[in-house]
């Protein structure tokens, strides 16, 4: 499961970065998700739960927010969001991107990023 390899390096470098510092409980971990990374919302928050068994994270709530995918088009100069073209693989494979306005390959420029925005702890007295 794809979701569950990403929550577990995101909940590693995130009990790495807490390590240290006088975490007693975490109640709230936020991330975003770009449109582009395929993760689904309710794999993540189920990996999530798996990952934080017997740690500070557990019992944590995890909120997700998903990005939508930006590309510019270095051909005619577009800039926004993506279309996808009709391949009927698309659910097997990652879906080939065009441009809207000349179907030329885009720059991705936002939608592949996975990262941690904040978190709600609880410091120890
Ligand atoms: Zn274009």
């Amino acid at each position: 499961m794809h979701e569950y390899s990403v929550m577990k390096q995101l909940v590693s470098a995130l009990l790495d970065e807490l390590e240290d510092k006088n975490v007693k409980k975490v109640k709230e971990i936020r991330i975003e998700i770009g449109e582009l990374t395929f993760l689904g919302e309710q794999q993540l928050k189920f990996a999530h739960e798996v990952l934080s068994k017997d740690n500070i994270l557990e019992g944590s709530e995890l909120n997700v927010k998903v990005n939508d995918a930006k590309v510019r088009c270095n051909n005619c100069g577009y800039e926004g969001g993506v279309s996808y073209s009709n391949d009927p693989g698309f659910h097997f494979n990652i879906p080939v991107i065009s441009c809207p306005e000349c179907g030329e390959k885009p720059e991705v420029i936002q939608g592949k990023e996975t990262m941690i925005t904040g978190v709600t702890a609880e410091e120890v007295d």
